[in-house]
């Protein structure tokens, strides 16, 4: 199924507003590698467990209905739900008469536009996986194969899948064949039911290059298992590259055959991290950048500072303050930035006060609340009192006035001075960033 440019950015407006009414640990659990395809007239939504489904159509069809209806009015919220592994009923059926002849050059269609190596921000997380991705698609089949990418979601795993193939494109390899481990079972199941495992067969073991997306989703499929292993052998042997991604490293995929799992050790195993504040930074200054936002440096870090764990959502919070702006005419100051964020994400992850605030950040730097407020300006307590502050205009709606107030009476002036002075040091001082990564991750926890 290819898919334009403005299909993608309904289904972004689409996941947006479903962000914006379930909440982040429903989500997390029931979305989790569902995905939409919004057309004129009906939205599709495809999950690879039954149970996922039964979950979406029972508790949020209503959600999906209007939020289909707000982003596409055409659709009249016709909605349907399909689920993977079934053979009979709703399942998409693979439409296996668009196999291309071997030998057809990359279907650059097949490519998302945006998810090139250009477009990846690099950072201590991610710089491991990145270089080798870029040797991968430099010299493939020789520098490391299978190259396997795993980490938790929205971390960049199909990012860069999706860039080492945009770049073997354009080095002219041949056919280069991406598809999600999801779409090659549904595809390997629809061809035996319709006699086509030939063609399927021939299509899946000529490539160039293979690159499958969540082969984690293998597990517990044992004749797609069998079939993928005789693919990935006949690639390997070829000497083509294989690149594979996984929310887990090989050996912790539960039901995957051990053939598979040595087969997938025999080249580069490596992890995404969750990237560091000041990538975070980096990333939502140029997804800004891109989406032609010009906004100051305080709504980067309302950003940044809190989403620690997931670039998708970096992405989906500047998508909100983009449509606050441009949709709702409402400016992006830091009250309103900080509304739409809790709108977006469930205010329990943000609402913090500034007394658990101070409570951490003091047994975190081993002071005492009373060094806070007292009048002393000794560098061990000057410091954590300026982290507490920057912590608390991020992560309170006190305003300046209020926090200066809480820490011993200060004026507002002082506590701006106090959050720029760590706003600036932030990007140079390790050891800060360090602090305040490790801080805001004990937030997250309370
Ligand atoms: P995963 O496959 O690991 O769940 P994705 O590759 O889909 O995550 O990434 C989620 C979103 O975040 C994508 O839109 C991707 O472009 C973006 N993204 C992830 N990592 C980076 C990065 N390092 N630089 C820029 N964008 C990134
Ligand atoms: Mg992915």
């Amino acid at each position: 199924m290819s898919t334009s440019a403005a299909d993608r950015s309904h289904e972004e407006q689409f996941l947006t507003v479903l962000r914006r009414e379930i909440p982040q640990s429903e989500r997390s659990i029931w979305l989790d590698g569902v995905e939409f395809h919004i057309s004129e007239d009906t939205v599709q939504i495809t999950a690879p467990s039954k149970p996922q489904i039964q979950v979406i159509e029972t508790r949020w069809s209503e959600i999906v209905r209007k939020a289909a209806i707000e982003i596409h009015p055409d659709c009249q919220g016709r909605v349907q739900y399909h689920f993977l592994e079934s053979r009979s009923s709703k399942s998409r059926v693979a439409d296996t008469e668009t196999y291309p002849e071997s030998g057809q050059p990359a279907q650059p269609e097949k490519l998302r536009p945006g998810l090139t190596f250009d477009h990846f921000i690099t950072g201590p997380s991610n710089q491991l996986a990145h270089a080798a991705a870029i040797a991968c698609a430099e010299n493939p089949g020789n520098a490391y194969n299978p190259f396997f990418i795993h980490g938790s979601v929205g971390l960049g795993k199909t990012h860069l899948l999706q860039a080492i193939a945009h770049r073997l494109a354009e080095r002219g390899l041949k056919k280069v064949v991406v598809i999600s481990c999801a779409s090659f079972t549904n595809e390997f199941i629809s061809a035996l039911s319709t006699q086509k495992i030939d063609r399927f067969r021939e299509h899946y073991r000529s490539a160039d290059a293979l690159l499958i997306d969540d082969i984690q989703f293998l597990c517990d499929k044992e004749r797609t298992q069998e079939e993928f292993f005789h693919t990935f052998n006949d690639i390997y042997n070829r000497e083509q590259q294989i690149v594979l991604t996984s929310d887990a490293p090989p050996m912790a995929i539960e039901g995957l055959s051990e053939r598979l799992v040595s087969r997938f050790r025999l080249g580069l195993v490596v992890q995404l991290e969750a990237p560091d504040l000041e990538t975070r930074m980096a990333i939502v200054q140029r997804k800004m950048v891109s989406r032609n936002l010009e906004l100051p440096q305080e709504v980067v870090e309302q950003i940044a500072v809190p989403i620690i764990d997931n670039v998708r959502e970096l992405e989906g919070a500047v998508l909100r303050i983009e449509s606050m702006i441009r949709h709702e005419g409402v400016s992006a100051s830091p009250d309103h930035v900080s509304s739409a964020l809790d709108e977006l994400f469930g205010t329990e992850t943000r609402r913090m006060d500034l007394t658990t605030i101070e409570k951490t950040v003091c047994e975190y730097y081993s002071v005492t609340p009373e060094q806070l407020s007292s009048s002393r300006r000794t560098r061990s307590i000057v410091l954590p009192r300026q982290v507490c502050m920057f912590l608390g205009r991020i992560w309170t709606d006190c305003s300046l006035g209020e926090i200066g107030q809480h820490f011993g009476g200060r004026d507002h002036t002082t506590v701006m001075h106090s959050i720029d002075k760590i706003r600036t040091n932030v990007s140079e001082n390790t050891t800060l960033r360090r602090d305040i990564e490790s801080l805001e991750a004990a937030l997250r926890q309370i």
